[in-house]
This record gives structure tokens, sequence and C-alpha cells, in this order.
């Protein structure tokens, strides 16, 4: 059975102090929410991860990601930071391709394929985030724009390395802009990736994918969005930096 993931993304919000006690609520809430295969993922600026990585000791259930890491393994690149050094703190995940970075910082699918391989070669797990725009939807290419992000994103990969991975669909035009995507339209892609995944790899590796989705999922619609087959928890912005629309985001599973 896959894992169920709720995947908390804080971007660039919270001071140090402020960071520490949104996870300590955070840790305490969903201590007796999350069940069996379902795992609650904090994604914090970099200045967070080691401390937050010692508040989490204790609880099974909650794993701390980086929101980005170097393609390189080190080396003069001021002002980055490398995968292995967030391994090195005890963080487990890391956001890649999440279209903030592929708008603001012009991560390119190529650039993000070699980033993939220097999270996975040091043993974090991407949760590689992929979603077409408001004109590309409009202009019916969606399925494409998805394809090809999967294509030049991570398809390179073999199944065993394939099988580390997390996706997340995320629709551009539904992050933090407050529109969702209909537990339909989600649904819709989701099966697509999975289709695809299955295309390439084969059944079992589709089938063992765990594939989020993430645009304005707040508490009032995780319900119906996680209820969907080919929907496997969600990766959440602005809702993440309440604990209570959070930890009510990870209830919706149960
Ligand atoms: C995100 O940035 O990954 C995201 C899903 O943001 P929001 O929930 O705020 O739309």
């Amino acid at each position: 059975m896959r894992k169920k993931i709720v995947a908390g993304n804080w971007k660039m919000n919270l001071d140090y102090n402020e960071g520490l006690s949104l996870f300590s609520e955070v840790v305490n809430m969903v201590k007796d929410e999350a069940t069996g295969t379902q795992e609650v993922v904090v994604c914090s600026p970099f200045i967070h991860l080691h401390s937050l990585v010692q508040l989490a000791k204790g609880s099974a259930k909650v794993s701390i990601g980086a929101q980005n890491a170097h393609q390189a393994e080190s080396g003069a690149y001021t002002g980055e930071v490398s995968a292995r050094q967030i391994k090195s703190v005890g963080a487990t995940y890391v956001i890649l391709g999440h279209s903030e970075r592929r708008q603001y910082f012009g991560e390119s699918n190529e650039l993000l394929a070699k980033k993939t391989d220097t999270a996975l070669a040091n043993d974090l797990k991407p949760i590689f985030c992929i979603g077409e725009t408001l004109q590309e939807r409009e202009a019916n290419q969606h399925f494409d724009i998805i394809k090809s992000q999967l294509t030049e994103g991570v398809f390179h990969l073999d199944a065993t390395q394939f099988a580390r991975l997390v996706l997340a669909y995320e629709p551009i035009w539904a992050i933090g802009t407050g529109v969702t995507a209909s537990s339909d339209q989600a649904q819709e892609i989701h099966a697509f990736i999975r289709k695809e995944i299955a295309t390439k790899y084969d059944q079992s590796v589709a089938d063992a994918t765990t594939i989020l989705y993430g645009g304005s999922c707040i508490p009032k619609n995780a319900s119906e969005l996680f209820a969907c087959a080919d929907i496997d928890g969600g990766l959440i912005g602005g809702a993440s930096l309440k604990s209570r629309d959070f930890t009510d985001i990870v209830k919706a599973f149960n």
C-alpha cells in the first residue's frame, strides 16, 4: 500500500523562533492523528532544519525536509546549500521543482533532473513538483506539459531510484491563489500521471508511487481531494503556517 503524506511547505516564512514554536505545536497536535501508513512532513527554510529534526525526535510520524538543494555535490556556489549538507542535519526530504523555483529562479526540467540525481545520491527523498500554468490549461496543453516535466525531469531514473520519489501535482493557477483544482480536475491529472508511470516502468511501480496534490488545499477541501483514488495526500503552502489548519488537513484522511 502506498504511503499517504501531508507535507507542509513553509516557503520563505517565519523567523527562527516562530518556526520552532509552530513546529512544536504541530508535533503535539498531530501525534494522535497520523495513522499507520500516513506521514507528516514539514519542509522548512534551511535555518530551521537542524532544530526541527531535534524537536521531531521521538515522533516517528513527522519528518523534516528542505525546499531546495543544489545540483553539485559541493564547491564554489556562494549562498547555495547541498543535498549532503541537508542530509547531515537529519532531514530526509527535499522539495524539487516547485513552480516558484521554476518561475523565479529559472529552474528547467534538465536542471531538475540533475538536482534529483544529487538528492537521491545523498539519500534524500525528493518531493518532485509538476504542474501547468493557467494559460497552458486554457490552451488544453496541460497533459503535454505534465508529460514533458515527467519525461525530462525524472523518467531517466531506473525503477529502483524512481521508487524513492514522491510526486506532487501542483497546478500553478491554484498555488497561493485561493482557487483549488476541483477534485475531478485533480483526480484526472493524478490518474494520468499514474498511467504515464505505468507506461514508463510498470503497473506495480505506478501503484506504489505517492502522488500529492498541492494548490490552495485547506481543511475545507482536503477530505474531498484526499478521497480521490489517485490522490495520496497534499503539499500544503499557506495552510501549513497555521498549526490548527495543518492538523485539520492531516486529519482529513481519517
Ligand atoms: C505550495 O506552494 O506548494 C502550495 C501548495 O501553496 P498553497 O497551499 O498556499 O497554494
